[in-house]
C-alpha cells in the first residue's frame, strides 16, 4: 500500500505518496498515541465530513494531545486532496500521532504529526449482492469498560482486539466478528455498528463502551424518517433467537444486511432493504441526492 502514485497530505504539504515516512521511534507506533478515521467521498465529497474531523479532533483530546490543524484547515486539505488526486468515489484516512522527540510512555512535548491519505475506493451498491448477507463469528475478546479504555476515541489501540477478532473469524471463514461489551451484552462488530430487526421494530446497542458511529446516527435519522421505531437498549446475545433481521452500519459498510451471527439465522427484510436504499440515497452529494430521489 505505501508505494502508490499520487499525493499525501502530511504535516502541512502534499507529499509523494511513496514518501509519507515516519521515524520507526514515533511514540504512535511504540504506545499507540495515534488516532484516526476512516471517512467517504461520494461524487467527489466526503459524507459528513465537518462530523469526521471534529470526531478526530475529539478522539486526540481524549488521549491528551491536539491536533495543531484547525477544522477548517483539516477540511480544506481534505478536498484538496480529492481534487488533486482527481477522486470521485473514494476512501479518506486521516491519521494524527505523537512524534519521535521522547521515547518512553510519556511523550509531554512530541511533535503531534497528521496525514490525510485518500484513495478511490468505489461504492459497489449492487443489492442483489449484498441481499445475501455476510456471515459473521462471535468475537472471544470482548469491548472494555469505559473506565478501562478511552471507548469514545477512535484510537488505533482500541483496534488491536478488533484485528484479532477479524483475523479469528476470516479464519473460520467468516467475514467478520461480532463483540460483546464486557458485561456480556452485545456491542458492535470489528469496525461496524449493529442492528437488529423484530416485530417490525429497530433494536440497537446504547453506544456506551463503544464508536457511536456516524453511518449509525444517520442511519436511526432515516429509520425514524421512514417512522420505524428505534429502541437503543442493553441486548443481551441469547435475544438473536428471537430477531428476524440483522444488518451492519459504517463508514465502510455502509448497510450490510448479516444473514448468520455464530448459530443464529436472520433473513434480510423490508426495514434493511429499505435503510439500505435510503442511506445510498442519503450519501450522495445534494444535487444527485435530488434526482436519485425523484428518479
Ligand atoms: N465501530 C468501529 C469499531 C468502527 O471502526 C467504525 C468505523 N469507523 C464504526 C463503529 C462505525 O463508525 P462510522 O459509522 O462513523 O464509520
Amino acid at each position: 500500500f505505501d508505494q502508490r502514485e499520487g499525493h499525501i497530505w502530511y504535516d502541512g504539504v502534499f507529499v509523494p505518496w511513496a514518501e509519507a515516512k515516519l521515524h520507526v521511534l514515533s511514540h504512535g507506533l511504540h504506545y499507540a498515541s495515534s488516532v484516526f478515521e476512516g471517512e467517504r467521498a461520494y461524487g467527489g465529497e466526503v459524507f459528513k465530513l465537518e462530523e469526521h474531523t471534529e470526531r478526530l479532533h475529539e478522539s486526540a483530546r481524549i488521549l491528551g494531545f491536539e491536533i495543531p490543524y484547525s477544522a477548517e484547515t483539516i477540511n480544506q486539505a481534505t478536498r484538496e486532496l480529492l481534487a488533486k488526486g482527481n477522486l470521485v468515489d473514494a476512501y479518506v484516512r486521516p491519521v494524527a500521532w505523537r512524534g519521535s522527540e521522547m521515547m518512553g510512555v510519556s511523550a509531554q512535548s512530541n511533535t503531534i504529526h497528521l496525514a490525510i491519505a485518500a484513495w478511490e475506493w468505489p461504492s459497489y451498491f449492487k443489492p442483489e449482492e449484498r441481499l445475501k448477507g455476510i456471515r459473521l463469528d462471535m468475537a472471544a475478546y470482548r469491548r472494555p469498560d469505559p473506565m478501562t479504555a478511552p471507548s469514545r476515541s477512535k484510537a488505533a489501540g482500541l483496534y488491536m482486539i478488533c484485528t484479532i477478532s477479524k483475523h479469528d473469524a476470516e479464519r473460520k471463514g467468516y467475514a467478520d466478528a461480532l463483540m460483546l461489551d464486557w458485561r456480556g451484552q452485545i456491542a458492535e462488530a470489528t469496525g461496524a455498528n449493529v442492528f437488529f430487526v423484530k416485530d417490525g421494530k429497530i433494536h440497537t446497542p446504547k453506544p456506551d463502551c463503544f464508536l457511536d458511529g456516524i453511518t449509525r446516527r444517520t442511519v436511526i435519522d432515516l429509520a425514524k424518517r421512514r417512522g420505524f421505531e428505534v429502541i437503543e437498549r442493553a441486548i443481551l446475545p441469547d435475544e438473536m433467537e428471537g430477531f428476524e433481521a440483522c444488518f451492519l452500519t459504517g463508514t465502510a459498510a455502509e448497510v450490510t444486511p448479516v444473514s448468520e451471527v455464530g448459530p443464529y439465522t436472520f433473513t434480510v427484510d423490508a426495514i434493511t432493504k429499505t435503510l439500505m436504499e435510503d442511506y445510498h440515497v442519503e450519501v450522495q452529494p445534494k444535487a444527485a441526492a435530488k434526482v436519485a430521489a425523484a428518479g
